[in-house]
């Protein structure tokens, strides 16, 4: 059983020389088509180690609206690379392989939202970010599992629309308790992998172990966590928590990189190992490619001007900002490269 990650710390182990030659030719192509490589943290080890900057949602859709290059490649899911198109218009966005989606943000249309908010039609909806264009054009405002709890508190009323996450919108409703959350039925189909009773084996096994988890997880298995953050919040406890033994539930990709930034710790996962298989499309090949050639590009014609629909999913995203830049702005992973592998950091 694939549990202890401390056998497997195959991100400080020497590249293969394909791997590094693939590697060194994403460089050159970045520098040359003034491109940057934006990865979120669920990603391949391959592809962190050549990226420009590793980090989770929030951090990369700030990243991503302030950047001077004129090409950014994502590697990340589809949802991640549209809200990138959206803060940064004029530029050109690269998503090196277009099956990556999030199956959780395809659990909603822009049409069952319509049809969702027919039946609460004073509530104002708060859209996770893991959600197309088309649903943030529908909502008031957006929010990431690290400052969900701060927008959803920040709304005046008493009552707010949540979609499309219910993990994450019954963890804000647990922490706002002066408003009533009315819940969409999406869910993270690899977080809810995660089961109960997966998580009490591991307690009974390591009974001096902290437990983590990110709030996508069934309410079952969050509510059995010491903590539960999005994953920033996770990476950031894991390293200031004393305990040497942490159980994280979470997805696999952040829990490898945790392994391999801290290997005096021991991480530890259930089983089947929780992985999003969308987030692991992308390949250094495909990065390539996308490069050279300027293919997969992200492009939102079907919110046209005449409708307004992509100023309005802008805005959506712009509100966050402006409610979160004060408390969030310096919460995110600075990824400053160093010998070839993003070093990441917490300010
Ligand atoms: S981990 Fe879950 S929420 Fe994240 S991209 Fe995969 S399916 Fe979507």
């Amino acid at each position: 059983m694939l549990t202890d990650l401390q056998d497997l710390n195959l991100a400080k182990q020497p590249l293969e020389r394909n791997t590094e030659q693939l590697g060194e030719r994403i460089r050159l192509l970045l520098k040359e088509k003034n491109a940057i490589l934006l990865t979120h943290i669920y990603q391949r080890l391959e592809i962190q180690r050549v990226s420009d900057y590793v980090a989770d949602s929030l951090a990369l859709s700030r990243l991503a609206s302030k950047t001077d290059a004129e090409v950014i490649v994502f590697c990340g899911v589809h949802f991640m690379a549209e809200t990138a198109k959206l803060l940064s218009p004029q530029k050109t966005v690269l998503l090196p392989d277009l099956a990556s989606g999030c199956p959780m943000a395809d659990m909603i249309t822009a049409k069952d939202l319509v049809n969702f908010k027919k039946d609460n039609p004073d509530a104002p909806v708060v859209c996770y970010i893991n959600s197309s264009a088309a649903v943030k054009a529908e909502s008031d405002i957006c929010c990431t599992s690290t400052n969900a709890v701060d927008i959803v508190r920040s709304i005046p009323g008493d009552r707010v629309i949540f979609v499309p996450d219910k993990g994450l919108g019954s963890w804000v409703q647990r922490e706002v308790l002066d408003k009533q959350i009315i819940i969409y039925d999406g869910f993270c189909p690899t977080h809810y992998q995660i089961t109960t009773n997966e998580v009490h084996r591991l307690r009974k096994a390591h009974p001096e172990a902290v437990i983590i988890a990110h709030p996508e997880c069934d309410p079952s298995v969050w509510e059995l966590a010491d903590f539960v953050g999005s994953t920033s919040q996770i990476y950031k406890f894991a390293e200031e928590c004393p305990q040497e033994e942490v159980i994280v539930l979470s997805e696999h990709g952040l829990i490898r990189r945790m392994q391999a930034d801290m290997p005096q710790k021991k991480f530890l996962m259930t089983f089947p190992n929780p992985l999003c298989p969308n987030m692991k499309y992308h390949r250094l090949e495909s990065v390539i490619n996308a490069l050279e050639n300027m293919v997969h590009e992200i492009n939102i014609p079907e919110y046209g001007v005449a409708n307004g629909l992509f100023e309005r999913a802008q805005r959506t995203i712009q509100k966050m900002f402006e409610i979160t830049e004060a408390k969030y702005s310096r919460n995110y992973w600075l990824g400053a490269r160093q010998e070839g592998f993003s070093v990441m950091s917490i300010a």
